[in-house]
């Protein structure tokens, strides 16, 4: 080595060597952040219309049927071009545009969820406890339940009556409209409660919800408060109290997604795992010009309790669409999918100034530093994780570079304190490359989340980019 030939420049230097991790507004044109600005102007709509896994499907096959797409034949042929979706049993859905090479090179996947954090309904949960009627649920998904008492809920969901009718319910989001909640109990008497573990403060058969308090005007009876109810439920839905065992019904805050900050920067809405990265791998679907590869957006349900269930990810019937799109060009499944790559969009954490300590800085995903990348997620030792190979991460990093795609990459949380999972190690078990991406999330599963504009912006552009390589 040469010694000492001139003083270094070490900001031109830095700036060779060294990741810039600075905020991504400063990097960003005006442009750029009013394209996002306007981009989650349309987010914020969906979320108010969105609020269940049943609605999500909805909306994307809609919004797909206006685009074009038809349902998918497997009998049938395709061209490029050619848009199709799989509605599968009203709870997931997968839509794809047939590339000009259709999928002999491996189809491009982009993969979310749309069922979030909620309080489900029991199959008995109608009662009435002095002189009040209320409904027993059992939690879906990983909640902080303290959190879910004191804000205003709204029911969702679908009953299937006995006679085989199917009532759809949506009930506390329109003005004028009642609304439910979860009493807690006040400071002056929370004494006992107050010693306890945020855990144990709130428990699961606490979460109870209040749905009246007025007795059927009658002469005489028992639990005339909850008849009134189950009265009311009778004349709006035609429904009886049996009718319960078979229905989904789902409580959700009932708050609308709005901007947060002076600055209007954020958005906070319930719900944002995993709509977040649902909406921007629905729009890329719809947007896309026509792709080389097949692409295929896939919407999932059951991914907050474990991608569980037919309609969750560790079901086949991703594997099957995909085998249907293969066979009908005379391909083996297991080619196709061996040379598939996925990205698997799920909001990850983003470092929280209030809670330095639980996050390592240095690998943390920050708000407004972009879409976030994790090459693995997982926790305490990569357990309960698939990785995407140094290979793989190379390609998306180049691509997300060349067509100016803010991002940044991170693990959730430290060592080991845990982490989270995602659909994308049920996805690699097909032998497809697989990475995480998605938006970082303040107050995650919360009721009321919190990501920035510009992350979900970047999320859609990374996914449309992919898309379109
Ligand atoms: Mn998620
Ligand atoms: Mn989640």
């Amino acid at each position: 080595m040469a010694k000492n030939k001139e003083k270094t420049d070490a900001k031109k230097l830095a700036q060779k060597l060294l990741v810039d991790r600075k905020n991504g507004c400063e990097k960003m044109t005006e442009d750029t952040l009013e394209n996002a600005d306007q981009y989650c102007e349309g987010y914020k709509a969906f979320l108010n219309g969105v609020k269940s896994e049943r609605e999500a499907v909805d909306f994307a096959v809609a919004e797909a049927e206006k685009a074009g797409f038809v349902p998918f034949d497997a009998s049938k042929k395709y061209a490029p071009g050619d848009k199709v979706y799989y509605n599968n049993r009203g709870k997931a859905v997968i839509l794809a545009v047939m590339g000009t090479e259709g999928c002999r090179g491996g189809v491009r996947i982009a993969a979310s969820h749309i069922d979030s954090p909620r309080l489900d309904l029991k199959p008995h949960p109608l009662y009435e406890k002095n002189d009040l009627a209320l409904f027993k649920t059992h939690y879906y998904g990983g909640i902080k339940k303290y959190q879910w008492t004191t804000i205003p809920l709204s029911m969702h969901g679908r009953i299937i009556l006995k006679n085989g009718t199917r009532v759809d319910v949506n009930i506390g989001e329109q003005e004028g409209e009642p609304q439910f909640c979860v009493t807690d109990l006040l400071p002056h008497l929370a004494d006992d409660q107050m010693k306890k573990t945020l855990n144990k403060g709130v428990e699961g058969e606490n979460l109870n919800i209040l749905i009246g308090s007025r007795p059927i005007r009658t002469d005489k009876g028992d639990n005339l408060v909850k008849l009134n109810v189950m009265n009311l439920l009778h004349e709006k839905y035609g429904m009886t109290e049996e009718d319960f065992v078979s229905a989904d019904l789902e409580f959700v805050p009932a708050f609308r997604a709005v901007d947060v900050g002076f600055d209007r920067s954020m958005i906070g809405a319930y719900g944002h795992d995993d709509r977040v990265c649902a909406y921007p791998a629905l729009t890329a679907v719809l947007n896309v010009k026509q792709p080389k590869k097949t692409v295929v957006t896939v919407l999932a349900d059951r991914e907050e309790i474990g991608s569980y269930g037919n309609t969750g990810l560790d079901s086949e019937f991703l594997r099957y669409f995909i085998a249907d799109l293969a066979q009908a060009e005379g391909l083996e499944a297991r080619h196709v999918l061996s040379l598939s790559q996925c990205l698997s969009a799920d909001v990850t954490a983003a470092f929280d100034p209030n809670y330095p300590d639980a996050y390592e800085a240095l690998n943390a995903n920050y708000l407004n530093c972009g879409v976030g990348v994790a090459k693995y997620t997982g926790a305490r030792g990569k357990s309960g994780t698939s990785e995407a190979t140094a290979e793989f991460v190379a390609e998306v990093r180049s691509l997300f570079d060349k067509n100016d795609v803010l991002w940044q990459i991170g693990e959730m949380g430290k060592v080991d304190l845990g982490g989270g999972g995602t659909v994308a190690l049920y996805i690699a078990s097909l032998n497809v490359d697989v990475i995480d991406i998605g938006v970082p999330v303040l107050s995650m599963h919360s009721p009321f989340e919190v990501v920035s504009k510009l992350d979900v912006y970047m999320t859609y552009r990374g996914i449309l980019s992919f898309y379109e390589a």
